[in-house]
């Protein structure tokens, strides 16, 4: 068989790497190992020792995404320990959460985006990066707040838990996919330790859930039992399912008293999770295959086990009668925060359509909705207004008008506009941007805009 760094042989990076290897010849990993410079080649990726060479080949597309594994597992996990959660879903609930497991990284997908999927508690290098002071998490891969996989998390968590509570049950399922799917980007060290994938340290990023891939699902593409691979990674994560930290997980972050706030259940569970996995740093960029693969043992436990926990959460978070969870026959405001301003005099009803998104209705069904030049208006709805809204929290409420992640529903002094995310924010967020809370009472003294 041809070894993996014989293509880049074509381009004369390795001219003497075009060997024969004796291992089977349906890994490319396998034959990776038995390189002759593949240590060479490992310390390319390392920071204090490394230069750029190549870009290794990684076949991603052998298996399906390590993702739908992971939730597979999470909810065989839950089976297995007898929890009430796994009464919860349904085979259809189930057969949705898989489905749904890796469309976050698909290439046009709403919450696909570069740097987006990172959760970054170290550089490279290993040198600590700060917590943000108002989300009290991590930045994301191009060093912005938000959307991060903690804020998309905590959003989809909501959504879900709001959608299933509106009785579109499949909607609901998608969203808690996709809160699974950041939580276990999270858990993966070269998400947490700004690895990205279109920076010098891509190759090892890809070469860590490439071999993670070969570990997960190991057997022949062709003979590939989903089910059955994944049980053995439940049957794993069986007594590790940390179910007590996942309560209170509606508790967010609030603003406590001028630019300070106290950090909220979920940032602190994803913070933990980053910092241990930003601990396999080494195992990530090192050569050492054998520590490569304890590590990625480790952390796919520790994914499975926490999306385990995520899911019975969510179980718990329905069944108590939670003010927290958005309701559809209820009144509410959408309040400025900080200020006295209210969007409307007349309460608002939220309505959930089956793709998961809202939208703001009042009584005399007036909507609130975005004109094509961006202006927010209050009024019946017509053809040129976009009237739909996605649910996000960085850290307090946002909007998406129509699902678009770069256009947020902001108030800025007592005008209300969608407006563009301001890219790269560091330190504090943009606070306009992250203005709402929906309050259960009309607010007193306040300034109404419609
Ligand atoms: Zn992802
Ligand atoms: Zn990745």
């Amino acid at each position: 068989m041809r070894c993996l760094w014989y293509d880049c042989n074509a381009r004369g990076c390795i001219p003497f790497c075009n060997i024969s290897s004796p291992m089977k010849a349906d890994s490319w990993i396998s034959a990776w190992q038995f390189c002759p410079i593949f240590n060479h080649q490992a310390d390319a990726f390392h920071p204090q020792k490394g230069r750029r060479t190549v870009l290794a080949k990684f076949d991603k597309h052998r298996y399906p995404s390590v993702h739908r594994g992971i939730v597979c597992a999470a909810l065989q996990a839950l089976r297995l320990e007898a929890h009430p959660a796994a009464q919860r879903f349904s085979e259809q609930d189930a057969a949705i959460l898989i489905e749904e497991a890796a469309a976050p990284d698909h290439i046009g997908d709403r919450q696909q985006g570069r740097g987006l999927h990172y959760y970054n508690s170290v550089k490279p290098d290993g040198s600590v990066l700060p917590l943000h002071p108002a989300t009290g998490g991590y930045c994301n891969g191009k060093g912005a707040p938000a959307p991060s996989p903690l804020t998309v998390l905590d959003a989809e968590y909501r959504t879900a838990l709001a959608l299933r509570r509106a009785g579109k049950d499949d909607a609901s399922m998608r969203s808690l996919s996709r809160a699974v799917h950041m939580l276990a980007d999270i858990c993966c060290p070269p998400h947490s330790s700004s690895l990205t994938y279109f920076s010098f340290y891509g190759a090892a990023h890809k070469r860590y859930e490439s071999r993670a891939a070969d570990i997960f699902w190991d057997s022949p593409p062709e003979q590939l039992d989903e089910s059955a691979a994944s049980m053995k990674w439940a049957e794993q994560a069986v007594g590790k399912i940390p179910y007590q930290t996942y309560v209170n997980l509606l508790c967010g972050s609030v603003p406590v008293s001028g630019k300070e706030w106290q950090t909220g259940t979920l940032p602190k569970i994803c913070n933990t999770l980053a910092q241990s996995g930003a601990s396999h740093l080494e195992a990530v960029l090192g050569s050492d295959e054998t520590v490569r693969e304890q590590s990625i043992r480790a952390r796919l436990t520790v994914s499975i086990s926490n999306c385990a926990a995520l899911l019975a959460a969510f179980d718990r978070d329905l069944t108590e009668d939670n003010p927290a969870i958005l309701r559809e026959q209820h009144p509410y405001w959408l309040k400025s925060f900080n200020t006295a301003f209210v969007v409307s005099r007349s309460p608002f009803y939220l309505h959930f359509a089956e793709d998961g998104t809202v939208a703001f209705v009042t009584q005399e069904g007036k909507a609130l909705g975005i004109s094509r030049f961006g202006r927010v208006l209050l009024t019946l709805p017509n053809a040129d207004l976009h009237t739909q809204f996605r649910i996000g929290r960085e850290p307090l409420l946002t909007l998406y008008p129509d699902g678009d992640q770069d256009k947020l529903l902001a108030h800025i002094r007592g005008q209300l506009h969608c407006i563009r995310r301001v890219s790269n924010l560091q330190g504090n967020l943009f606070l306009s941007q992250v203005s709402f809370a929906l309050v259960n009472q009309p607010p007193d003294s306040a300034r109404f805009l419609f």
